[in-house]
């Protein structure tokens, strides 16, 4: 039986306006939730809102309300949010529950008797809107440096925590546990910031009471950071010791953004440390989002709603674009652009198509009934594969590298059906036996497709495994294995799973039915313009792949007379290097030289997006490099 996992995002500030960083947090624990659950663990994904703090008293006394009130309103905002996005959490908690806040009081007061706790005064900066306490030496030009605008100075009463004490077993945790900060570049900024010294926390504060009152001092109230990571233990039933916290705690993974990360790599573990608990075992910190290469603000306007995002492109496809566009820890960029890119290669003709294109096969040469047949061989190892370097990624939330494998599979599938033509097997009835053979283990892979992509796109899955006519429970560890499931499986005919988005339309608008999109008008040219090009046959002698880049490769390629010339072409997600050696090409020799990743490219092959994604354009028989193209 695997290991119980428990998943946590932040809790959300709960006067914020959803936006898509949350949505990422958010959608990325799913995805590892899902993915586990399917694997056969017991899972407790938690997520939840943070109510209390200043900004929240502010805005409700602005509004006239209490501030319960206010929380209450907009607490479903993310609500509806994780409704719409298909979020599977277990628990939802709010720091204005009362087992929150009776959690919070007895992690003080533990903390208390420990003697870690003590009452000073505190001199210093604070930044309201990130509430946010700040020494002289972090400010920037006397301005908050995570959000630019000017703190508060404050002096007064205050309690203290003892972190200074933890900073020497913090430091060597985080030593003993490479693993317990990723990825690696935070963890080390982390281990820098603990290595300059631990001072002691102001915990507590008197300029507002809307918060959980410190026990036996009611004129503070806890400070919000250590009310609100307590929420990863009161979801668990913290204080009592229920079967729920024994089977989850510690903490498997806590997601979140950089931006906060210090309040759980440092403040987190040494509070823990203090109440003598046990540390969660990861603290995972992704990157952040810029929307068309610019930094998202208010002021700019352009703030990604993904409730728009839904209404616009669907559940499934937001939730694939933001996993797989990006490495997950690294800062990536949104745009629709992208957006529609990504659904129309990968969704629309990657996946969408390899399904109909099975189907219609099995429709046509099977009657729609998946044959009794051996499916060992090719595909059968590749499918294997796959499965097991999905778990490898999913393993360390690499979850761009895990589509990326299942992608690879899907591409497997499309060259299975060209190397066995079932369409050519079909007219000699002597080969009946290999046509089933092929069509089943066809079938076979489209089934393990179903079961990989559910994670990311549960509502997807759930329509592929109705078309496969899975039967309840199909989404499982055991189902994973490759086997002769589907024998004798009537197949339903698939509508197709993602329609085409017409790019010729502005974003923004419905996506089209398929067929809408229409061949576009092009301009005509005269013979001059088209012989301004020149088009020229070419050898492929080197490939290599470009560190770092998914899409590229870098090529020597041979144009005889002419030369040979560096060329650097966007195809290494369909081709690997020992593929493209050898081969001819036609390369558009003048067009003006640009850098790639750094790389000086002299030159573009010409390539075809295919219906099995895209192909090098070639000749028809064999030619010299370095041959004219008119
Ligand atoms: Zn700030």
């Amino acid at each position: 039986m695997p290991e119980p996992f428990y998943i946590t995002t932040p809790i959300y500030y709960v006067n914020d306006v959803p936006h898509i960083g949350h949505a990422y947090t958010t959608v990325a624990a799913d995805a590892a939730a899902r993915y586990r659950r399917m694997m056969g663990s017991e899972v407790f994904f938690l997520t939840g809102t943070d109510e209390h703090g200043q900004k929240v008293e502010t805005s409700a006394a602005e509004q006239g309300v209490s501030p319960k009130a206010l929380a209450d309103r907009v607490v479903t905002r993310f609500q509806k949010l994780w409704e719409v996005l298909n979020i599977s959490h277990d628990d939802f908690i709010r720091t204005t529950d009362a087992r929150h806040q009776e959690a919070v009081q007895t992690l003080w007061r533990t903390v208390a008797e420990k003697g870690d706790i003590y009452l000073g005064e505190y001199e210093d900066w604070y930044c309201t809107p990130c509430e946010t306490f700040l020494t002289a030496l972090q400010l920037q030009e006397g301005t908050c440096p995570d959000c630019g605008r000017e703190p508060e100075q404050l002096k007064e009463e205050s309690y203290f925590f003892r972190m200074s004490r933890y900073e020497q077993r913090l430091l060597a945790h985080l030593e003993a546990h490479p693993e317990f900060i990723q990825p690696e570049s935070r963890r080390n900024e982390i281990l820098q910031f603990v290595r300059g010294g631990l001072k002691d926390l102001s915990i507590s504060r008197t300029t507002f009471s809307w918060g959980i009152p410190v026990p036996g001092n009611d004129r503070h109230v806890i400070y919000v950071w250590f009310d609100a990571l307590t929420n990863y233990l009161s979801a668990l039933g913290y204080p009592s010791r229920t079967e729920r916290f024994g089977a989850f705690w510690p903490a498997d993974v806590h997601v979140i953004g950089k931006d906060i990360l210090r309040f759980h790599a440092v403040y987190w573990p040494t509070f823990l440390m203090a109440a003598e608990l046990p540390l969660p075992r990861q603290v995972f910190s992704h990157g952040w989002w810029t929307v068309d290469g610019e930094k998202m603000s208010k002021s700019k306007g352009n703030v990604v709603d993904p409730v728009e995002m839904v209404r616009r492109y669907g559940a499934d496809p937001f939730r694939y674009f933001l996993l797989r566009e990006v490495p997950f820890g690294l800062d990536g960029d949104f745009s629709e652009k992208a957006m529609v890119g990504r659904f129309n290669a990968d969704l629309a003709n990657d996946l969408g198509n390899v399904f109909s294109r099975v189907t219609a096969m099995l429709d046509k040469y099977c009657e729609g009934i998946v044959p009794r047949a051996d499916t060992s061989g090719d595909l059968a190892v590749q499918a294997e594969r796959a499965v097991q370097r999905v778990d490898e990624e999913m393993e360390r939330l690499a979850f761009h590298k895990a589509l990326q494998e299942i992608w690879g599979l899907i591409n497997g599938i499309n060259r299975y059906v060209d190397q066995k033509a079932p369409w050519a097997l079909a007219r000699e009835t002597s080969r009946r036996a290999e046509l089933d053979g092929a069509m089943a283990s066809l079938m076979e892979a489209l089934r393990v497709v179903t079961l990989l992509v559910s994670p990311f796109m549960p509502v997807t899955a759930e329509q592929a495994a109705a078309v496969l006519g899975l039967q309840e429970g199909w989404c499982s560890r055991e189902g994973l294995r490759w086997g002769a499931s589907l024998t004798g499986a009537e197949i339903a005919k698939a509508k197709p799973l993602f329609p085409r988005i017409d790019t010729a339309e502005t974003p923004g608008r419905e996506p089209k039915q398929p067929g809408a999109a229409a061949a576009k008008q092009t301009e005509q040219i005269t013979l001059q313009e088209f012989n301004r090009l020149d088009l020229r046959t070419g050898v492929i002698r080197e490939a290599e792949a470009v560190a770092k880049s998914e899409r590229l490769l870098k090529l020597l390629v041979d144009l005889g007379e002419a030369g040979s010339r560096q060329v650097v072409a966007g195809i290494a997600e369909v081709y690997a290097p020992d593929d493209v050696i050898g081969k001819t090409v036609v390369v558009l020799c003048n067009l003006k030289p640009a850098k790639l990743m750094g790389i000086e490219s002299q030159g573009m092959i010409l390539a075809v997006e295919g219906e099995n994604g895209l192909s090098l354009v070639g000749l028809d028989r064999p030619v010299l490099p370095g041959g004219k193209i008119h």
